[in-house]
């Protein structure tokens, strides 16, 4: 059983957002490396953002089978 994580401010479920933001000097991997997409939980009921880590290409990302995740 995967559980979702929530926010530690409102304790509302987070959802996983991945943006492109081209900032791959903000990661370990270093500038020019390419790892521009940022991957995030967002809290949709007050805004907050946290950023987990950043990935090179958003194809590459897979996501967990829905039925897998514990969306209630
Ligand atoms: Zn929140």
């Amino acid at each position: 059983m995967m559980l979702m994580l929530k926010c530690s401010h409102c304790n509302t479920i987070l959802k996983l957002n991945i943006g492109y933001t081209g900032c791959d000097w903000d990661t370990v991997k270093g500038k020019g490396s390419g790892y521009g997409w940022e991957v995030s939980l967002h809290c949709e009921s007050c805004g907050r953002l946290f950023t987990i880590g950043h990935i090179k290409d958003y194809n590459n990302f897979a996501e967990m089978k829905p039925e897998l995740k514990c969306l209630k």
